[in-house]
This record gives structure tokens, sequence and C-alpha cells, in this order.
């Protein structure tokens, strides 16, 4: 992109205030991510959920002097402003006109699933045959498809974009902005559909797509996309793959039969493919690949190569923790300048004061020493105390690199150089090419290493919060509640997510793990609802703010406030008893409470409840009765104060069936995790943990030998039996055993068999053709959490906090 502030504002018709020289080259969306302030303006983009001017401020400070918005905000100097009058119109005009400037060829994919493993696989297959464009991560929406066409320059040939809706009319919108010349339809589910009347309605949107295409390639297993392509779109070349033999291209044998290649039949062409995963959609991800192919001339050869190339796509970023107090992410699915960007800008979500970096060659470079000054200089901006460069080629570069760098030829001599392993107390990025192996460096560089680990999906907890908050008001606030370890999920990493999101509160259970979020550098408001005497002094220290239940801890605590000396109201939180009968004030102790607060040292930030059965639609009237008392009481205290508190009630299921009531803030839990009682809201969650081991032995068991402690399982028949490490001692109940619950492999369910042991349990998985190193899932999805919370009679909540510390938590985000 290159653009002057004058060309900006006239193709977008805003209006320009200020320079009309500055020459543009990058947008900036996410003040939090402005890593270089050079030729990038700032656009503030306006949601129904969100306003970007909140960020104009923090964008102006790191040095920002174009600022596209849609009001000028004052006492702001220096600033060229770009008012205009819708931002996400702004860039979606701005990225049409851009768009047209350039000849190459263009791939939309549209579909419900399986677009970013279909793009990212054609990108795979296609880049170094032409250069190649495509959308970053899953940027496909109103938002995230004009970015993506933005990053579109002069060399590119291809360009391979998603576009992805969630409502009725968004596609023309997306349309008139790229209309692709192949088109592309992957599966369509029922995700999204909701917002549309019928799947009829949710086709017709989805392939209005292709109106100027001159090829649409499209998943024919569905017969209303089939019939509906047919007929709209007779005159242009249509391809349809699937697993019914009527399509195109098909799957020709048995593909369950693990032991044989594919044979894929191509109109009248048959060949043999070697694809080792086997669910369905992957296979329909594969056809629509491999037909996409022949359209670009690749022969039968090619494809099969290309094919046995494809990356698995762990299109996310890993940390884990370290040795020596690291925190080690690791970005080692692809290696582009994209992506090299992405990964910059993800680092700079952590607090960790210092940074090292290990980059390996570019194995795509077609141009290096261009490729590598950019490189070099994206990086200088990063402030890296250490930079390890691994390969022959961009060693040759090292002198471009600003920090202190050392140059390695492949990762091994890396692993074992000194100043690598002295390094301590910093985050440190693996970004490499596959080829290098920086898996090794991951494993050399992790604090614990065993095979079983709990994933958590932080793109997940994001989503679930979203969905939560489409239920409320926009300026509803939002307390996330991450008592016991974040339910287990793990202590500041989740804050830190939490916190760089913009989360209003947060709430834990005791003092000490609020002290640890603040020691992570956690700076969001926390409340903590168990203030123990003890720990008064380090709450006051901390900046932690007590939850106030009884006159007793209002006095107490007061007396330490006057006790340190504080000198402003210091701010607490008044909870309410309406019927729980655990910890609040009742009503009769409201006038005596008033009293006492007025000659108190605090502030009450806010007042609430909690309730007994908000999930239990048979409660509804005790439910409405408890919020009534709420009402009634929280009300009679502010009337009396002059505070202005925030007053709140509803947890996960209270928002999910109370929304009515939300009053000024709302404490989600569980929903973050994905959970919900209520069918249709748990449709829309995504499940944002994972629980996963693999299999260390297989042993053939005879007809009558047994297994495990004092024999508790003894074969009717010959059959396989696999041992996974996980066990008591990693928050496995033992109740679980003797085939009371069961783990899943492959998409298939085996039950335990024998006592659970304390670091070991066995599974007995027949005939099945499972592994040895394995994965084996122990919830989520099959068996999903709430059926393995069934397996151990218990809920979800109980589940998750009983996961031991020793299980290792990996942090993933998309
Ligand atoms: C744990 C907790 C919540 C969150 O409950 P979920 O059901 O997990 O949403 C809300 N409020 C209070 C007071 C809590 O202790």
């Amino acid at each position: 992109m290159n653009y002057t502030t004058k060309q900006l504002a006239e193709l977008t018709h805003s209006q320009l205030i200020g320079d009309e020289h500055i020459v543009v080259k990058n947008i900036a969306f996410d003040s939090r991510n402005i890593f270089s302030v050079q030729n990038t303006a700032f656009l503030a983009i306006n949601t129904s959920k969100n306003s970007g001017e909140k960020y104009i401020n923090s964008a102006v400070e790191k040095g920002i002097s174009v600022i596209i918005s849609e009001h000028q905000l004052k006492d702001i100097p220096n600033v060229t402003w770009i008012i205009t009058e819708n931002s996400v119109r702004f860039l979606q005009d701005l990225a049409k006109f851009h768009l047209i400037q350039f000849h190459l060829k263009t791939i939309g994919i549209t579909g419900s699933n399986g677009k970013t493993i279909v793009k990212e696989w054609l990108y795979q297959s296609l880049f170094d045959e032409f250069d190649t464009v495509k959308s970053p991560k899953s940027f496909n929406s109103q938002i995230g498809l004009p970015i993506s066409l933005l990053e579109i320059n002069q060399k590119h040939q291809l360009g391979i974009f998603e576009v992805g809706i969630s409502k009725p009319n968004e596609m023309q919108i997306l349309q008139e902005i790229f209309p692709p010349q192949i088109g592309i339809l992957t599966h369509i589910g029922s995700a999204h559909s909701s917002n549309f009347e019928n799947e009829s309605q949710l086709i017709d949107e989805k392939i209005s797509l292709f109106k100027d295409a001159q090829i649409i390639i499209f998943n024919g297993d569905n017969d209303l996309v089939r019939n509906k392509i047919n007929d709209i779109y007779s005159s242009k070349k249509l391809i349809s793959f699937g697993l019914k033999t009527s399509n195109h291209i098909f799957i020709k044998n048995d593909w369950k039969n693990k032991n044989s290649n594919l044979i894929i039949k191509y109109f009248d062409e048959e060949f043999s493919v070697p694809v080792s995963k086997r669910d369905e959609a992957t296979l329909s991800n594969v056809l629509c690949v491999i037909a996409a192919l022949k359209e670009f001339g690749l022969s039968n050869s090619k494809i099969i190569e290309k094919l046995n190339s494809l990356k698995s796509i762990e299109m996310r970023l890993e940390s884990v923790n370290g040795v020596r107090n690291n925190l080690i992410i690791n970005d080692s699915f692809n290696l582009d300048l994209d992506s090299l960007k992405i990964a910059y800008q993800f680092i700079n979500e952590y607090n960790k004061q210092k940074k090292s970096l290990v980059l390996t060659d570019f194995v795509e470079g077609k141009n290096s020493d261009q490729l590598y000054e950019e490189v070099a200089h994206l990086t200088n901006q990063q402030n890296f105390s250490k930079i390890f460069l691994v390969g022959e080629e961009i060693s040759k570069f090292e002198s471009l690199f600003t920090s202190e760098t050392y140059t390695f030829i492949d990762t091994k001599h890396l692993i074992e150089n000194q100043q690598f392993n002295l390094i301590e107390n910093e985050l440190i990025l693996l970004k490499g090419a596959r080829k290098f192996e920086i898996e090794k460096v991951k494993s050399h560089l992790e604090l614990q290493k065993h095979d079983t680990v709990l994933e958590v999906n932080l793109n997940a907890i994001l989503h679930n919060i979203n969905i939560h908050k489409s239920l409320l008001k926009p300026q509803t606030k939002m307390m996330a509640m991450v008592k016991a370890y974040s339910y287990g999920l793990g202590g500041y990493e989740i804050a830190e997510f939490l916190q760089h999101h913009h989360i209003d509160y947060l709430g834990v259970a005791y003092a000490d793990e609020g002290v640890d979020l603040r020691k992570n550098g956690i700076t969001t408001p926390i409340m903590v609802m168990n203030p123990e005497q003890h720990s008064y002094d380090i709450i006051i220290d901390y900046d932690l703010e007590p939850e106030i239940y009884s006159f007793r801890v209002l006095e107490l605590f007061n007396e330490q406030l006057i006790r340190k000396g504080i000198q402003q109201k210091y701010p607490i939180h008044i909870k309410l008893e309406t019927g729980m009968h655990r910890l609040g004030f009742k009503g009769n102790e409201l006038d005596e409470l008033i009293h006492k607060l007025k000659s108190t040292h605090v502030k009450v930030k806010s007042i609430f409840s909690h309730l007994s059965a908000s999930d239990d639609p048979a409660e509804k009237a005790y439910t409405l009765d408890q919020i009534n008392i709420f009402k009634n009481n929280s009300e009679k205290l502010i009337s009396a104060l002059n505070d202005e508190p925030i007053r709140h009630i509803l947890n996960t299921s209270g928002i999910v069936h109370y929304s009515d009531y939300q009053f000024d803030m709302v404490r989600i839990g569980i929903g973050m995790v994905g959970i919900s009682t209520n069918p249709e809201i748990k449709k829309k969650l995504q499940s944002a943990v994972r629980f996963k081991t693999v299999i260390s032995q297989i042993s053939e068991v005879n007809e009558g030998e047994s297994v495990g402690y004092n024999r508790r399982f003894k074969a009717e028949n010959a059959t396989r039996i696999a041992t996974i490490p996980v066990g008591y001692a990693d928050g496995i109940p033992r109740l679980i055993g003797n085939k009371r619950g069961k783990v899943g492999i492959d998409h298939n369910t085996f039950p335990i068999v024998g006592n659970v042991c304390m670091d070991m349990m066995m599974i007995n998985i027949g005939e099945f053709p499972a592994k040895e190193g394995e994965e084996v899932i122990i919830f989520n999805s099959n068996p999903s959490l709430e059926e393995f919370a069934d397996y151990c009679q218990t809920i979800p909540y109980e589940v998750l906090t009983s996961i031991s510390r020793r299980v290792k938590r990996i942090y993933i985000k998309d």
C-alpha cells in the first residue's frame, strides 16, 4: 500500500484536516500492536461492540500522526485527521480501489467450515509456482477481508482470500469489494445459521460471491447447494467435489481402510494419493484442494508431491513455561513476512520485559537480499535483547540486525550454545521453518515435558465472552471470575489475555491469587471474595479490592486502613444476602450498614449478590425473588451513599437466562470455558479446553489375563490394552475406572479398564488400529467435558479445578 493522505481522503470521500502529503503505507487498527509509526495511519474502527476512538490517544502517544476516524477528537495537537462517515466503509472502499490497481488471479473461498485450511493448503501448494498473497489467519469478515486485500502489491500473481459472513446481506458488500475469478465453496454446515431464516437463505447468500467468477469449485454433497449452483450458474465452469460418487471428483475406494492409499476419481481420470488423516472433513478439504490445483494445470504427480508436503494446520502460537523462568512462544507453522509480523504483534501482548528471538532461514524466499532486509527492518523495531539466527542463508545477513546477534548452521548447534542456555526471565520467540525442527528447541527449553497437557484456547475464551456480551447492552461491564487458578486453566496467562482484551474487572477467591496476578503485571481492578483477616495487609499493598460481607469484616478492614495510614477512601465491594445463605448483609442490617459506611475509610465500588439457581428453570420464581430483594436493598444503599456504586448479580447462566436484570455489570465464569446449560447458547460457544495425552504402550492380552491393580479387569477374549500416562494424581477420579469412564482416540471412545493408578490408566482398544505415541483425548471433544464430568458424577467446574498443577498448561491463539 502506498497512498498520500490526500489520495486516501479522496478515494473514500472523507474529509482531510491537516497535511495532505503524508505517505501512508500501513494502517493500524489496534493501538497495542503498533510497532512502527513511520508511514502508518491509525484507523479507529467503530462496530456495534466497540469503538476504536477510545484508543486514538494511545496511538498518538506511540507517535502516530495520521488518524482516520468518524470524529475528530479535541486537544490532540500535530495530527492529520481523515474524517470518514463510516470507518468500516472507509476500509472497504479503500480495499476495493486497491484491488483494481493490480492484475492478479484471484481465488475466493467461502463456506461454513474449512475456509482457513483450504486457503492455507492452496497457499502451501501454489506459493512456489506463483507469487502469492493470502488472507492472514482467518481474516474473512467485513473488516478482515479488506485488511487482507490491502496486503496486495505489484509483485503478486495470485491472491487467495477467505470470505466469511454471519448475517444476511453481508455477502453483497464483500462481493462488490472482491469479485473472485475462481470461487470455492467448502462445506456448508449449520454453524452460522441462527442469523439466517433457513439453510436455503444461507446458501443463496454464500454463493452470491460467485456472481462474476469464471470457475466455481463446490462441495456437491449437499443437494440443495448442488441444485442451486447448477441452476443459477449453469453458464460457468462448475466442478463439484465431495464424498458422494455423484461429484466430479470423489474417492473411489473405501477410505476407512487406513492401509491403502486413496483412489481419486477426477472426471475420467483415476490416481492414487497418500493421505493418512481420514476424517470426512479432512478428506473433503483434500478433494477441494486437488480440484483447485487441477485448474492451475498441475500434473497428478505434482499434486501428489504437494499433498505430501502439506502441513497440518497448526496456525497458532503456543506459549509454555520454560526453564529459568523463561516464557517460550513457539510459532513454527509457517515462516513468511506476514506470519512474522503477526508473531511480533503477539509477543507484545505479554508483560515480559526482555525478549529474545530464534529465527531460521525463510525457505520460500525468492529474492533473499530484499526479503532479509525487510526481515531485519521489522525485527530491529522489536528491541530483542539477543537474536539467534539459524541457517546458512539468514546468517549471511547477520550485520543487518542491530541487537546482539549469534548465528548457527542448524538447531543442534543452537541448543548447545552457552549464550542461548544462559537466558533467564525472558520471553523467547521461536520462529522457524519446518525443516529446522524448531520443536526440538522448544522441548529443550520446556519446563515440564510430560505428554499429558491441558490445552487452553485463548481465542475460544474471547469468542465465548463475546457470545455472552451479545446478550447484554453494550455499556454493561463484565467481571471475569479467575478464581481457583482460572477454573484450573491457569493463573496470570488467562488474566493477562483478558486484560489485553479490556475486561473491566477480575474476580479471585483469595488474596494470594490476586497478588500473583499483580506480580505478573496485571493492572485491571481485582475483587477478592474471601478477604481473610491475615491478608488485609497484602490486599492493601497490592491494590486489591475486598468483598465486605459482614460488620466484622468491615470493622477489621477499616482498622487496618487506619493502621496503615491510608489517606484516600479505599475501594470495597458490598455483598448482599438475597437467598443463597452463604455470605452477605441481610435486609434488616442495611440501616446499620449505611451508618457504619459513612464513618469508615471506604468507598463502595460495587454492590452485588449471587444467584443460587440461575441455571434451573424450575427455580425461576426464587431467582426473581432474589433479584427483587437485590434491587430494593441496593437501591436503599445507593440512595444513602454518595459513591455511585456499580451493581451486579448475574453469573454465566444468569447472563443467559436473566439478561433483563444485568444491572451495571455481570460476572462470567464457566461460560468462558464454553459450558452452558442452555442448548441454544451451547451451540454457539467454543470449547476452550482440551485435556489430552498419548499412548505409552500397547500390549496384547490373552483371554483370562488380567489388567492393573487387584486384577479388576479380566479379558473375556484376546484384546489390546493401551496404557496412558495419566492417573488420579493428575486429577482423574479413581471412580471412573472399571469401565465407568471412556477416553477418545481418533474420534472413537474406549473404556478405561481396571483400576485407575496414581500416574497411569489402561484402556481397552480391541482391534482399533491405534499406535503407540498416538494422541488420546481425555476430554473435548469426544468425550466432551460434560460427558467426562458425568463419568465422574460431578459438574465441569469440579473436573477442571481438580486437574493437578503438574499437568502442563499450553496456551494457544489462532
Ligand atoms: C464463581 C462465581 C461466579 C461465576 O460463576 P459461573 O457460574 O462460573 O459463571 C460469579 N459470581 C460469584 C460470586 C462467584 O463466586
